[in-house]
């Protein structure tokens, strides 16, 4: 047996270089080989070796089941693969499309490590549920009961959504409330389209509207209600807010039009994609058409500006990052897909300032690596005299994002937060230092993954419906 599955394994490795395309883990089987999608999905799960100790699984975030469900598809029992799936997973096809699997699942996969190429978990991940939804298997959300406790969830992202799913599911009445105009959070006005489609994500906004879950949007929490308010309205309130200030330049020339930030350039692209006027895309402003754009940063955010600059256009379009390739917080992975695409990475390299009251340059300092600092990273040091300009009529700022100062803008300085401005919450049940209060994913956890939001919304989902039945039991005590 164990033979028969190796030379199966060797077999399929061997005929896997060619086919592979560089960008195959983040694709769909059906997009890359059509007719033979299911096939090609089997082939792949069937490379699991089932080793025994799965890494891949500790690995998740969510501890997906993935050797069974890899099991599941190779034997052609992919209804029974999507159940299993999307118990621990909310969003199982959104995560399989986006993932960093090479720091993840994938990364860990003992086939990777002894170097014969990762089996593709994201990929069969999200064949598995797009095929559940093709084929109706994914069901409406109807509780078995309707309870009477509500919950507010402030924040549409993906922790917040995947508190409101299992709530509702458990009968609880649950309203979100968000100040964009759809739900989704970054899933919907951060990553670009190219990487997850936005129909996926309203699928999934339309099976929780269904499901009785209520949406406020339009509703900036702050400005158009109170925190009060929405705590004094339900039993208990989760935030989910999220991470949106954005880290800043300095330097001669840093305001000058021209510059802009990278959630601003993202969230008009995706709209236009939605279909919607953008006046600032029109008028040339969060364009690349045509343009010398160049990006800052070395993060995934910046690898997403200098894949859509190239998608919407760009004459050029040049990644500026102060440290080196080995040394990038962003996936090596998008940086091979930008390089393929044609985005030059201008390595150890920060800007200065710029030049134009309109820009139309970038002015470069050349770094070079120094000793480690105390995180064990060694610190970019100046190279003296070696700097010039590199041209360009679009910057895009990436260089990150912090918290909002949430007890200053709601009013609320019981809220308690760390050194940093995320909320302070306890790890386990995401409760904060506010009674019946609870925040999940970014604002918590700073700048991190929709797997992680995921993972932290289902925890406090989980949280509240205990307290709700221990609160439940005192009173049938009493
Ligand atoms: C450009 C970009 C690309 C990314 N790519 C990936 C990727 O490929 N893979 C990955 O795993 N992660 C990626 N991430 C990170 C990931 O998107 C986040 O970690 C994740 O979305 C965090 O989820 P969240 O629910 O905490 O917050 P968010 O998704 O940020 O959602 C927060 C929601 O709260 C709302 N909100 C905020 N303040 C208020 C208020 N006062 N009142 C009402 N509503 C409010 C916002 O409008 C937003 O809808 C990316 C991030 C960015 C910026
Ligand atoms: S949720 Fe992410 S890390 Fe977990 S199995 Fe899916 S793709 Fe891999």
């Amino acid at each position: 047996m164990a033979k028969q599955k190796m030379l199966q394994f060797v077999s399929v490795a061997r005929d896997m270089p060619e086919k592979r395309a560089p960008n195959l883990r983040n694709k769909d089987f059906g997009e890359i080989y059509a007719e033979f999608a299911t096939q090609k999905a089997e082939e792949q799960a069937s490379r699991c070796s089932q080793c025994g100790v799965p890494y891949c699984q500790s690995h998740c975030p969510l501890h997906n089941n993935i050797p069974d469900w890899l099991n599941m598809t190779a034997t052609g029992r992919l209804r029974e693969a999507y159940e299993l799936s999307q118990e621990t997973n909310t969003f199982p096809e959104i995560c399989g499309r986006i993932c960093p699997q090479d720091r993840l699942c994938e990364g860990n996969c003992v086939i990777e490590q002894s170097g014969h190429g990762t089996v593709t978990i994201g990929a069969v991940e999200k064949y598995i549920t797009d095929t559940a939804f093709e084929e109706g298997w994914v069901k409406p959300i109807r509780p078995a009961v309707e309870r009477d406790e509500s919950v507010g969830i402030i924040g549409a992202g993906p922790g917040g959504l995947a508190a409101a799913d299992m709530l509702r599911r458990a009968g609880i009445q649950v309203t979100v409330y968000d100040r964009y105009d759809r739900g989704g959070g970054l899933l919907t006005y951060g990553i670009p389209g190219f990487k997850l489609e936005k129909d996926i994500v309203m699928k999934r906004m339309d099976q929780l509207e269904d499901g009785g879950v209520q949406f406020r949007l339009n509703c900036n929490v702050g400005d158009d209600i109170t925190f009060s308010a929405i705590r004094g309205a339900h039993d208990a309130v989760l935030i989910a807010t999220g991470v949106y200030k954005t880290r800043d330049l300095q330097g001669p020339g840093s305001n000058a039009d021209g510059i802009v930030r990278a959630i601003d350039y993202l969230t008009a692209s995706n709209r236009v994609s939605f279909g919607d006027t953008v006046e600032e895309y029109e008028s040339g402003e969060l364009n690349a058409s045509g343009k010398n754009v160049v990006v800052i940063g070395g993060g995934d955010t910046a690898m997403d500006c200098v894949r859509t600059a190239v998608r919407q256009g760009a004459e050029s379009v040049k990644c500026l990052y102060r440290r080196d390739r080995a040394n990038m917080p962003g996936s090596q992975r998008e940086v091979a897909n930008a390089e393929e695409e044609g985005v030059e990475f201008v390595w150890l390299s920060a800007p200065k300032g710029f030049t134009g009251d309109k820009v139309d340059g970038v002015m470069v300092q050349k770094m070079r690596l120094g000793q480690p600092d105390a995180t064990g990273r060694q610190v970019p040091e100046l190279i003296e005299g070696a700097d010039y300009v590199e041209k360009a009529d679009l910057v895009v700022k990436a260089l990150g994002f912090e918290p909002e100062d949430l007890p200053t803008l709601w009013g609320e300085p019981e809220l308690e937060v760390t050194r940093w401005g995320t909320i302070k919450a306890d790890f386990r049940t995401h409760a904060t230092s506010m009674d019946g209060v609870y925040a999940v994913g970014d604002i918590v956890r700073g700048a991190s993954l929709v797997v992680w939001a995921i993972r932290d919304g289902r925890e406090a989902a989980q949280a509240m419906l205990e307290r709700f039945e221990q609160r439940s039991a005192m009173v049938a005590a009493e």
